[in-house]
C-alpha cells in the first residue's frame, strides 16, 4: 500500500472539464512531478483536451474509460455518431486506453480502437504515475465493464452515480440487478467525505461528497431489490 493515494497529495492534477453538448464531464488526472495525465473519457474534442492539458503544462500520456458509449468515447454507435474520443487520441498522442475487460470487445466496435492500444483492466487494478494511484472498480449496471476511478478522497463515476441521481438501466447491455448491487454493495460503502466526480453534470452541483448523496440521492437509499425493481417500473 506504499503508493496508496493521501488527501491533498501535492503531486495530484486533477481538472474537471464539461465539455460536448449532452453536458459530459471529462476528466484530467495526473502527477505534476511527472508532468503527464490521464484522460477519463476523452470524447467530443481531442484538441481542446490537448490545449488544456498543454496550458497546465501536463503531457496526455493514457486514458481512463468509464464505459463504451460514444458520448465517453467517441465513435458510432446504433446511429450516433460523437466526434474526439480513444481512437482519436492514440492517433495524436503516445497513450495506452485503460478499459475493464467485459467492456474492451464494445470499446473496440464502437471506436475502431486497436487492441495493442488498450490494457485491459481486472477490479482492484491500479494505475500509478508519479505519487499519483487511480484504483479501478468494477461497476456494472449501465452497462456489463463500467468501471469507476477511485482516488483517495475522490470517486469518478461515469455514468454509474450522478450527483441526486444514477445511470440508466434500460439500455442494451444495461442490467438493473447488477447497477443495484454496484449502488448499494459497492458505492454506497464509500467513505462520507469522498468526492463524487460524475460523468454527466446532471445534479443542482458539479460534485457532491457521498455524505451529501447518502441523505439526497434516492438510488442510494434503497432497502431491496424488490424496493430497487419497483423504482425502475420493472
Ligand atoms: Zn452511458
Amino acid at each position: 500500500m506504499g503508493h496508496s493515494d493521501a488527501p491533498n497529495n501535492p503531486d495530484l492534477y486533477f481538472r474537471q472539464v464539461p465539455l460536448g453538448p449532452m453536458a459530459n464531464f471529462i476528466y484530467l488526472i495526473g502527477s505534476r512531478r511527472a508532468g503527464e495525465c490521464l484522460v477519463v473519457d476523452p470524447a467530443w474534442s481531442t484538441d481542446a483536451l490537448i490545449d488544456i492539458a498543454g496550458r497546465d503544462g501536463m503531457r496526455i500520456t493514457g486514458a481512463l474509460v468509464t464505459h463504451y458509449h460514444p458520448d465517453h468515447v467517441g465513435g458510432s454507435m446504433l446511429g450516433f455518431t460523437v466526434p474526439g474520443g480513444v481512437a482519436e487520441l492514440v492517433g495524436r498522442v503516445d497513450a495506452r486506453v485503460h478499459v475493464h475487460k467485459l467492456e474492451a470487445d464494445g470499446l473496440k466496435k464502437i471506436t475502431g480502437l486497436s487492441e495493442g492500444d488498450m490494457v485491459r483492466h481486472e477490479s482492484g487494478d491500479r494505475v500509478q504515475l508519479g505519487d499519483v494511484t487511480v484504483e479501478l472498480i468494477h461497476t456494472p449496471g449501465h452497462t456489463p465493464g463500467s468501471q469507476c476511478f477511485l482516488l483517495h478522497d475522490r470517486l469518478v463515476s461515469g455514468d454509474t452515480l450522478f450527483v441526486n441521481g444514477c445511470g440508466r438501466v434500460d439500455l442494451p447491455g444495461s442490467d438493473p440487478a447488477q447497477m443495484y448491487e454496484t449502488l448499494t454493495g459497492r458505492l454506497a460503502k464509500l467513505a462520507d467525505d469522498v468526492v463524487l466526480y460524475p460523468g454527466h453534470d446532471y445534479g443542482p452541483t458539479p460534485t457532491s461528497t457521498m455524505r451529501e448523496q447518502r441523505r439526497t440521492n434516492h438510488y442510494l437509499r434503497i432497502r431491496s431489490l424488490d424496493d430497487w425493481r419497483r423504482m425502475m417500473g420493472r
